[in-house]
């Protein structure tokens, strides 16, 4: 996707620019959501024409039915007199017939802003690409030119990281990777622009273009936060990636109703969020921080397994846990560095982290590089029929981040002056400036010359990339002066997830393997009817039960299941949720190498540059 880039733009010259596709789109029912789409493919051969929607998007790994949303599709002529077409399957249809040009007009329906789907309304056009326009086979690697029509006295701008052209509303894109990979919202959004100076390069223009509920100076407020990040992240690998067109653009939506998502695009990210911008800033800045580093690691550090993209089918990659894994540790750990998190707040979203690894049974069955390949069933996937995922799944996010944290205070323990950057910035070197796709065996090769150590890179990797054994965290965290304990001890546990429906308390899905509930027998749908006798109703009878005993003590449960009652013994455990707090908030010694440890761990590196 990536390397065809450069050669392509070649094409882009005035001479050929009748080549290719060309899309026009109009708002004329923005209220009911739908807006109207001529494509024209041009110097076509006589073949027949198969034109086609996508079934997946640039970043989500599940296949979505985009053709689901558009209807009244028509084909013509380049004089507009109709051409028989033919549904060939639910994504395709054909035009038989035809000559060296032909049009298809339809109608799109898109009413969710997120970082996949289409919104069309009459406060905004929020366009993902794939779930936007039908492209045609064969086509791919010619030209796309788009032109907009927002509707009268909209006020709408346009943004989006399309190549601009003298006309307001006409953008253009070298091939069809390109294009789909660029998402464009089209509002009154509020718009600010700044330059920063690559070493020995030209300067770069950043662009944040904001559709939110505050005031201007609300946007003033939060570039400046936005702006510490980038020069955060900027500082961890040298450079900013060199933008194609010298520009990279946030294009943010801030609005209810929004789902919240973020997706990492080439030269530019879409952000949506249900929130406001007048009071939630640093909690949005969290998605800010992942998606920025995306333009390293995922849109330059690319994963073999997603060159090119395929939009005809799920693209599966066992890379997620360095591509969404690293990028989840780099995003977090780069707001502590720019000021954003303090000790305690930096400890509290490692304990989610760690949390939703260390608690999940799927870790302790399936390595980072299984769970990646398992994106195309979890990533915004829908299904009816239910799954085991809370015992055979971890997601890639959290589990590629606790790698990336075992890695990196490994490096800061076990190797005099070696960190993750310096890691990172050598997958940088040979991976992202020259763009060429890595594999897994690519990055265990550029531990060993990094580290000068085989035998710990390898075993790293057999260990906790390819292999399923849990770093010892408690040792790692206790060098920068972090307790990792138990957050509830002595407290009684049962499992989840238990909940109330009406006056039952229902075992709401699959119970966890190892769970007290588990060992009892009961799993989803479950009623418990009473505990050591108590009858249930409410959670505060649970409650109530759990705060007479101690874990260890065993009890009476009785449950129904599918209409029949069941009596047998179950045992309490310890609650078993984790916390990582400073020492010095737990009363335990911080010695002076921790400090100096933490400091150059989560201290700013924008200084050292
Ligand atoms: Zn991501």
């Amino acid at each position: 996707m990536k390397t065809l880039l450069s050669c392509l733009l070649l094409l882009v010259t005035p001479s050929l620019r009748a080549q290719g596709t060309r899309y026009e789109v109009s708002f004329p029912n923005a209220a009911h959501h739908e807006a109207e789409i001529v494509a024209t493919f041009s110097q076509l051969p006589p073949a027949p024409l198969r034109v086609r929607m996508s079934r997946s998007s640039p970043g989500r790994y599940a296949t979505h039915e985009f053709a689901k949303n558009i209807y009244r599709v028509k084909a013509t002529d380049g004089g507009g007199a109709p051409l028989a077409l033919v549904r060939a399957d639910p994504d395709t249809w054909e035009i038989p017939v035809h000559g060296e040009t032909v049009k298809v007009a339809y109608t799109l329906f898109g009413n969710l802003t997120d970082g996949t789907y289409t919104d069309i309304d009459p406060v905004h056009a929020h366009l993902n690409m794939p779930a936007t326009f039908l492209w045609a086979k064969g086509l791919e690697n010619q030209p796309v030119t788009v032109a907009f029509q927002p509707p009268a006295s909209a006020g709408w701008k346009v943004a989006t990281q399309l190549k601009p052209t003298e006309q307001p509303y006409v953008f253009t894109a070298p091939h069809q990777q390109y294009f789909m990979d660029s998402p464009t919202e089209l509002s009154n959004f509020s718009l600010r622009e700044w330059t920063v100076a690559n070493p020995d390069r030209k300067p770069l223009t950043l662009r944040l273009a904001i559709h939110h509920d505050g005031t201007e100076g609300d946007v003033d407020e939060y570039l400046g936060m936005v702006k510490k990040v980038v020069r955060e992240q900027q500082a961890i690998f040298g450079e900013l990636p060199d933008y194609d067109f010298g520009t990279y653009t946030f294009l943010q939506d801030v609005l209810p109703g929004n789902d919240g998502d973020g997706m990492e695009h080439r030269n530019s990210t879409i952000i949506s969020d249900n929130a406001s911008l007048r009071t939630d800033k640093q909690a949005l800045l969290s998605t800010v921080a992942h998606e920025f580093f995306h333009g390293w690691n995922v849109e330059r550090i690319r994963p073999k397994t997603l060159e090119p993209f395929d939009f005809e089918r799920a693209n599966m990659s066992g890379e997620l846990w360095f591509a969404e894994g690293f990028t989840n540790y780099y995003g977090e750990l780069t707001l502590a560095r720019a000021g954003f998190y303090d000790a305690q707040r930096y400890a509290q979203s490692l304990s989610g982290q760690l949390n939703a690894v260390l608690n999940s049974p799927g870790t302790y069955a399936f390595s980072p590089v299984e769970m990646s390949q398992q994106a195309p069933f979890v990533d915004a996937a829908t299904a009816v029929d239910p799954t085991n995922f809370a015992n055979v799944f971890t997601s890639y996010y959290p589990y590629g981040c606790v790698v990336a944290l075992a890695l990196d205070l490994s490096l800061r323990a076990g190797f005099r002056n070696l960190t993750l950057d310096d890691y990172l910035r050598a997958v940088w070197k040979a991976h992202g400036k020259t763009e060429k796709p890595y594999t897994v065996a690519d990055l265990q090769q550029l531990l060993i010359n990094v580290t000068r150590d085989s035998t710990f890179a390898n075993a790293f990797f057999r260990q906790h990339v390819r292999g399923h054994e849990v770093a010892d965290y408690r040792a790692l965290l206790a060098k920068a002066g972090l307790l990792l304990r138990k957050a509830r001890p002595g407290v009684p546990y049962l499992g989840q997830p238990v909940g109330v429906e009406g006056e039952r308390v229902v075992v709401t899905s699959g119970t966890l393997v190892g769970s007290p509930l588990y060992q009892a027998g009961l799993d989803r749908g479950d009623v418990i009817v009473s505990l050591d006798e108590v009858p249930l109703r409410n959670a505060d009878d649970y409650q109530t039960v759990l705060a007479k005993h101690q874990p260890g003590d065993a009890v009476n449960i009785r449950y129904e299941h599918r209409g029949t009652t069941r009596n047998t013994s179950i045992t309490f455990v310890e609650n078993p949720l984790l916390e990582v707090v400073p020492h010095e908030n737990a009363s335990v010694p911080l010695t002076r190498e921790m400090k100096t440890f933490r400091a150059n761990w989560l201290g700013s590196k924008v200084a050292d540059k």
